[in-house]
């Protein structure tokens, strides 16, 4: 018969998320599919190899022309991140990888995706509803301000849910913004249209980040009660008059306390606007509020040297523009004025947010394992010696969180050393490692 007689058909390629499903990220984790774009980056679902847990890795491509103009966002985010994460309703950070060309945080998974395709899926949510992710919006975003960060970024796209349903804050990438930063054009571009934004801030004013999320919030309530945004407009003038003069009508749904809280958010007048201080005494915030949330403070956060909230986020930003620059720009920086110079050719260097005594003691660990005697080096550096091969290991700090390691060879043979020795330092040093610099592939 025919059909008999037919060649059999050509294997089929297999399907995409397959090819995705082999890939390993750094021996620690298997990448999965892709969970969302960002403006600057693709989230992908990925299992850790050490104890299969679901993760969401943000991969960031550091040779992209825009990802120059966002990375001190990104290094914005994982500072903030880090510092917010004992909070149940902020997504949590769990470690940050990279190599020369690519960043990886590895997040929290959200599994039920972004708030913002329920609300387009579903339309506007019962009035309980709303009101339990507006209070977990607005817990999350209380801590935050506690702990000197405002979101600034707070649209329904970066509010996520878990697999149980909690909204999990993400997206701290522009929290605390230096103001030169938010008058770049780009900027505005890379956010989309600001319907979320407090008109004291597309105004560009000096303004108080707190307040700026307060008026947020009044945008994220209309919505999830209305099911559409109280202000939109592509042109960004005609937005801002919108939003100056209250131009935007209350469906009839609406119950008055909501509709009372909705306004007194979205006042335009920041000294007159309700803080979520007030917010969160009013009756209507309060009912069926679950006891259970949690005012922790970070330990490690210290209250700011410098006094007032706007300066405490100065601060935390030129810090962590600098980590940045080290991270990022490395191969192009002049790096030699941290450590003792001497002729010879650089170390082997990476940069480490683990702390000082962390990092000397991996590296007397990984030594002793290696057959290396330890000796105390000049300086406070760690000296390691094993046959003809010296060590020296230089450590400096950078910024407060980060530190920049140099790995020496000063006695014996480099080339020797890079043969025999090199492998089983750099697969010890794995867990400490945030980037390596120079040439160490
Ligand atoms: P960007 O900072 O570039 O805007 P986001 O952090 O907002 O990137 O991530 C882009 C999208 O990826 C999100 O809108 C969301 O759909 C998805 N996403 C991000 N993080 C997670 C996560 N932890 N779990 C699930 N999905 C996520
Ligand atoms: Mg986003």
């Amino acid at each position: 018969m025919e059909a008999a007689s037919a060649p059999p058909p050509p294997p089929l390629p297999p399907p995409a998320a397959a090819i995705i499903s082999t890939t390993t990220l750094m021996g620690k984790y298997r990448l999965g599919r892709l969970l969302g774009r960002g403006s600057f980056a693709k989230v992908y679902r990925a299992t850790s190899l050490a104890d299969g847990s679901d993760v969401a890795i943000k991969i960031i491509d550091k040779t992209k022309p825009i990802t120059k103009v966002m990375e001190p966002h990104i290094m914005r985010e994982v500072a903030v991140m880090k510092r917010l994460r004992s909070h149940p309703n902020i997504l949590e950070i769990h470690e940050v990888m990279a190599t020369k060309t690519r960043i990886f945080l590895v997040m929290e998974l959200a599994s039920g995706g972004e708030l913002y395709s329920k609300i387009r899926r579903r339309g506007r949510l019962p009035e309980g509803l709303a009101r339990r992710y507006f209070q977990q919006l607005v817990g999350a975003l209380r801590f935050c301000h506690e702990n000197g960060v405002a979101h600034r970024d707070i649209k329904p796209q970066n509010l996520l849910l878990d697999q149980s349903g909690a909204l999990k804050v993400s997206d701290f990438g522009l929290s605390a913004l230096p103001e030169q930063l938010t008058n770049d054009g780009l900027l505005h571009t890379a956010c989309g249209t600001p319907s979320y934004t407090a008109p004291e801030v597309l105004e560009r004013k000096g303004y108080d980040g707190p307040k700026a999320d307060a008026w947020s919030c009044g945008v994220i309530l209309f919505l999830l009660l209305a099911g559409y945004l109280p202000f939109e407009d592509s042109n960004l003038a005609a937005l801002y008059k919108k939003t100056n003069a209250r131009d935007y009508h209350f469906p009839e749904w609406f119950s008055k306390p909501a509709k009372t809280l909705t306004y007194r958010l979205l006042d335009p007048n920041p000294n007159t606007r309700m803080s979520l201080e007030a917010l969160v005494g009013t009756a209507w915030f309060k009912r069926s509020l679950s006891p259970s949330n949690p005012q922790c403070r970070i330990p490690s956060c210290p209250p700011s040297p410098l006094g007032s909230f706007q300066k405490q986020c100065e601060f935390d930003a030129v810090s962590t523009m600098n980590a940045f620059d080290i991270i990022s720009l490395s191969s192009g920086l002049d790096l030699s004025g941290l450590f003792e110079t001497t002729n010879q050719k650089l170390g082997k260097r990476f940069t480490s947010s683990a702390t000082f005594e962390a990092i000397s003691e991996k590296m007397k660990e990984i030594g002793g394992k290696l057959g290396y005697s330890v000796e105390k080096g000049k300086g406070g550096s760690i000296g390691l010696g094993k046959g003809t091969v010296s060590l020296m290991v230089e450590v400096a700090e950078i910024t407060e969180s980060l530190f920049m390691v140099e790995v020496k060879v000063v006695g014996g043979s480099e080339a020797n050393f890079e043969e025999a020795h090199w492998g089983g330092w750099k697969d010890g040093l794995h867990e400490i490692v945030l980037s390596w610099h120079n040439d160490v592939a």
